[in-house]
């Protein structure tokens, strides 16, 4: 057993799955496994067994809508997501996850809030910062912004866990948590953690320093065996 999979088996049964349609799948997976938890790619309907949560990667929501509708993803997470499967969107996987799409008609529609696509400008108005969201972390958190949408507002069972200037950056519900920002861009676990936790699992804490240090390309090692 290598100490990578003995993390694993400490950390509680139970899966999380990244969808795997296109966007940035790999340094979700990096990062899953960097807090102990078992990360699966899902591209095919039996690859839905047995996940408590999914993860639902930035890219491009019109993109993955569309390859969601054509294998019948879509209809699947909803399935599973009535089941108790817990949902992560970031970026791109917010937008499919929203009640309202500011101008365009919705698409998984689970958390009730109404969000802006590319609400910053165009892909060079994309830029990096640093917040704090304490129920996630004691810490600054950073934040990669890359093309975003702004949550503009959320219903009443839905909480707000970052706000920032004029719009909601990270928000969730019992059983769905949405963010405008890519953690798995940044060497921040924070938001891996807290959504495992939100799964029923149990991450590594903090300390363990079970892996290497994160660099820019950490992911790449899982792109190649894919
Ligand atoms: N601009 C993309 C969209 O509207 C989202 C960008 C991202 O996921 N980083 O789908």
């Amino acid at each position: 057993m290598t100490r990578s999979e003995q993390t694993i088996a400490e950390s509680g049964a139970g899966k999380i799955g990244v969808l795997n349609l296109q966007g940035d799948v790999f340094e979700h997976l990096d990062h899953l496994e960097r807090i102990g938890i078992e990360g699966v790619p899902v591209k095919r309907l039996e690859d839905f067994d047995s996940l408590v949560g999914l993860i639902i990667p930035g890219g491009e929501s019109s993109c993955l809508a569309r390859l969601m509708r054509i294998f019948e993803i879509d209809a699947m997470i909803r399935r599973r997501h009535r089941e108790g499967m817990k949902l992560w969107g970031t970026c791109a996987g917010a937008i499919l996850l929203a009640t309202n799409v500011q101008g365009e008609s919705s698409h998984l529609a689970l958390i009730d809030m109404e969000i802006e696509r590319n609400s910053f400008g165009s892909q060079l108005d994309s830029f990096v910062c640093e917040a704090s969201a304490p129920k996630v972390s004691p810490e600054p958190i950073p934040l990669t912004f890359i093309r975003a949408p702004k949550i503009l507002s959320v219903g009443p069972d839905v909480e707000i866990l970052l706000h920032m200037d004029d719009f909601f950056a990270a928000v969730e519900s019992p059983d769905v948590l949405a963010t405008v920002f890519h953690p798995e861009l940044t060497p921040s676990l924070a938001f891996h953690r807290y959504f495992a936790r939100k799964c029923g699992l149990h991450p590594l804490p903090e300390e363990s320093g079970a892996m290497s240090a994160w660099n820019r390309n950490s992911w790449m090692r899982m792109a190649r065996i894919a």
